[in-house]
């Protein structure tokens, strides 16, 4: 289990029953009532269909019984939901869409007007859906350790059962708006502290906090004088107008309409809990047929496959790292976090003492309690002598990329290795091809490609090559997955699937630059199209040392023409100016030059073109070369190990939708280059 999920909690009485004809629910009537939703099946629950309709059923009966109150709580270790079924309500549209939203807003508001006093238990991720059910409830008591939040925003949606007006009658509106429209949650405190917890106890002392709930001993804050100013319009529109620049600034409207709807809605309707309602049902309902909302109701799905392609057991406990540098540490320290025993070896002691600085780090910014991270920091042993190497379940080499430093750190681990261990290699660049000759044993060996930093960047690639065995590459996706990471089954390729994609958008800019275009217009017009960072930025932030590497490595092993590397570039590596690490890249940090953060108002469409279409070509390629299975992998590793614009659902996608990228290309190879010529994969690709 998750370590963040370990929340030590009294389990549901064994024989508390399920209703007849009650899936989702098991009750225990009594002088205070109590309710357990304890989805079947699963070890989360989430608030489909079928858990309202049972809800309202079970609140018809409750109702007859007159309890003095009635508990809401979850039978699930992990939390108390997590969110909506977003399976329910993908396919969903038009008055479908409404009708179901209305059934849905009926049954939390018949929870809402009960006579006597409800009360909601939540603990661990109590979001979206989950949330909004919580909401509906006179009380909420939150078990330490609990995360209360609105996550609708990543899926272009916002709160569409009742989230919007509840959350902003509750609490200061806007703070409740800002966490609606940034989708972030509040952990325990935070949440006691907004007043969306009306307590915050260990779960020992849960009983005692329903029973003062239940004698009527139990205040909530309300939002306070915030709450009162903003029931005038003129007030709301104030507010509003500081939101929309400020969302303006991380998402434009064109690309990601529901922030402004939520602003809307809230400008519109805040003083009018009914008006809110109709409206919110309303808001959602158009939302949810949006391109935006698709592709990221999309991207969700996208994410769940790669998750389930690690499924099963990968036999490893025990992770020894070769490297303790920027990736070696982060692996160590992940690995570490989510439950893995960790040895990391490195050939200099100063890399070690950082790597355990860095691990406290992440788990600080992971909201680890001081005895998580304490726990973590013991899975995570600094071995400069190598002992774990004879223990490990897995070796994962993340050393410097050179073909003959790995080449002897493999030698060096035969006759070392446990039996059944696999080793696996972090390189970015080199194939596994050449340095298949050097390990152990061929078949217990792949490619394992994290992305950087780990701790942020979700995908990892799983990568074969001729003599790799199914059993090593299904534990690596496994092992990948069990540290909460997604794993991309790839083959041995240059870039492999994910470099080799990105790699024309960083050496397309670098053409510009040479061209003598602006380096600001260049990455305002990639912010534009909806990416996460320029090009011009992302080369800075990756290192122009790599970068060059990374081209090099292209050029050298494609079979096709690439973009020729400016000298200049060349000459600022061997300067020592590599981007941001050394203090001076394309931009000079050293001299307080920050790279562009808004996204142009007019950008250039043949800019976009030029930095993006040959993404789409470069999957279409690999689609055809076979490195990865399918359009969903490709553009799954795209969006999650590069955070290409996912409102779009990733390049392959994009293609799809555009229809016209193999023209373009031709058109561009025209005027600019061999390089765009469009790959011979295009004619089955549609
Ligand atoms: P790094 O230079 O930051 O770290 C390498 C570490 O290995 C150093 O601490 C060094 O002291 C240590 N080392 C050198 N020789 C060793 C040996 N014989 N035994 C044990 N340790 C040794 O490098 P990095 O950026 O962490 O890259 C490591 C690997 O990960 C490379 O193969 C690289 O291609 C790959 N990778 C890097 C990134 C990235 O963005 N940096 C991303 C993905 C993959």
């Amino acid at each position: 289990m998750d370590v963040l999920e370990q929340i030590n909690r009294k389990p549901m009485p064994e024989d508390t029953p399920r209703p007849e004809g009650v899936k989702n629910w098991r009750y225990a009537p009594g002088d205070i009532a109590q309710l357990w939703l304890d989805c079947p099946d699963t070890g989360t629950n989430v608030i489909s269909e079928a858990v309202l309709r049972e809800l309202d059923q079970m609140l018809d009966q409750i109702k007859g019984e007159q309890p003095r109150a009635l508990v809401i709580r979850s039978a699930k270790s992990g939390g108390f939901a997590a969110g909506a079924d977003i399976d329910g309500f993908a396919g969903l549209r038009g008055d479908r869409a409404v009708e179901m939203l209305e059934q849905g807003h009926a049954v939390l508001d018949k929870l809402a007007a009960l006579h006597f006093t409800t009360i909601a238990v939540v603990h661990g991720a109590t979001l979206g859906g989950g949330l909004e059910l919580a909401l509906a409830c006179d009380h909420r008591i939150g078990v330490e350790g609990v995360k209360v939040g609105f996550p609708e925003i990543q899926l272009g949606l916002h709160p569409g059962l009742g989230g919007t007006f509840r959350l902003t009658g509750l609490i200061d509106p806007v703070a409740a708006m800002q966490m609606m429209l940034t989708g972030s949650s509040a952990h325990d405190r935070k949440a006691r502290k907004l007043g969306i917890l009306d307590a915050l106890v260990p779960e020992r002392h849960v009983e005692a906090a329903i029973g003062a709930a239940a004698a009527g001993k139990l205040d909530h804050d309300s939002g306070g004088l915030r709450a009162s100013a903003m029931r005038t319009r003129a007030a709301r529109s104030l507010a509003s107008t500081r939101m929309r620049s400020e969302s303006e600034k991380k998402a434009p409207n064109q690309n990601y309409p529901a922030p402004y709807a939520l602003i809307n809605l809230w400008e519109d309707h805040g003083g009018d809990a009914k008006e809110m309602q109709k409206a919110e049902i309303a808001s959602f309902a158009e939302l949810l047929e949006s391109a935006t909302a698709q592709n990221l109701i999309r991207v969700f799905f996208l994410r769940r496959k790669l998750k389930s392609d690690g499924k099963g057991d990968d036999g490893i406990t025990h992770v020894h790292v070769i490297g303790a540098g920027a990736m070696g540490a982060e692996i160590a320290a992940w690995s570490a976090m989510q439950g893995k025993r960790v040895t990391l070896e490195d050939v200099a002691l100063e890399p070690l003492g950082k790597a355990v600085k860095r691990a406290a780090g992440i788990y600080d910014k992971k909201h680890l309690s001081d005895i998580e991270a304490r726990d973590a920091l013991d899975r995570m042993m600094p071995d400069p002598d190598g002992l774990g190497r004879a223990r490990a379940d897995l070796i994962i080499e993340a050393a410097p990329e050179k073909l003959e430093l790995k080449e002897k750190i493999y030698a060096s681990l035969v006759d070392v290795m446990k039996p059944g261990a696999i080793l696996a290699s972090n390189t970015s660049s080199l194939r596994l091809a050449g340095l298949v000759g050097a390990v152990p044993d061929p078949g217990r060996f792949g490619g394992l490609h994290f992305f950087n930093p780990v701790s942020q960047m979700p995908l990892v690639e799983i990568v074969s090559h001729e003599q790799s065995e199914t059993r090593t590459l299904d534990r690596l996706a496994a092992f990948a997955a069990g540290i909460d990471r997604l794993p991309a089954r790839v083959t041995d390729y240059p870039g492999f699937l994910v470099n080799r994609i990105l790699g024309p958008y960083l050496m397309e800019a670098m053409v510009m630059l040479e061209e003598g275009k602006d380096k600001a217009e260049i990455d305002r017009a990639a912010l534009a199209f909806g990416m996460p960072m320029g090009p011009v930025t992302l080369a800075d932030q990756v290192g122009l040392d790599i970068c060059l590497e990374v081209s090099r490595s292209l050029r050298e092993n494609l079979e096709r023409p690439m973009a020729d590397t400016p000298d200049w570039l060349e000459k600022m590596v061997n300067d020592g100016k590599t981007g941001r690490k050394s203090g001076e890249g394309l931009y000079n940090y050293d001299k307080g030059e920050e790279p562009p953060k808004a996204p142009a108002d007019d950008p250039s469409e043949t800019i976009i073109d030029r930095l993006i279409l040959p993404m789409c070509d470069a999957g279409v390629e690999c689609l055809r070369k076979g490195v990865a299975q399918d359009v969903d992998t490709i553009d799954a590793a795209v969006i999650f190990g590069t955070g290409w614009a996912p409102f779009r659902g990733g390049p392959m996608h994009y293609a799809k939708v555009r229809r016209d990228v193999e023209r373009r290309l031709t058109a561009l190879a025209a005027e600019h280059g061999d390089r765009f010529k469009p790959d011979a994969g295009w004619s089955s690709f549609g």
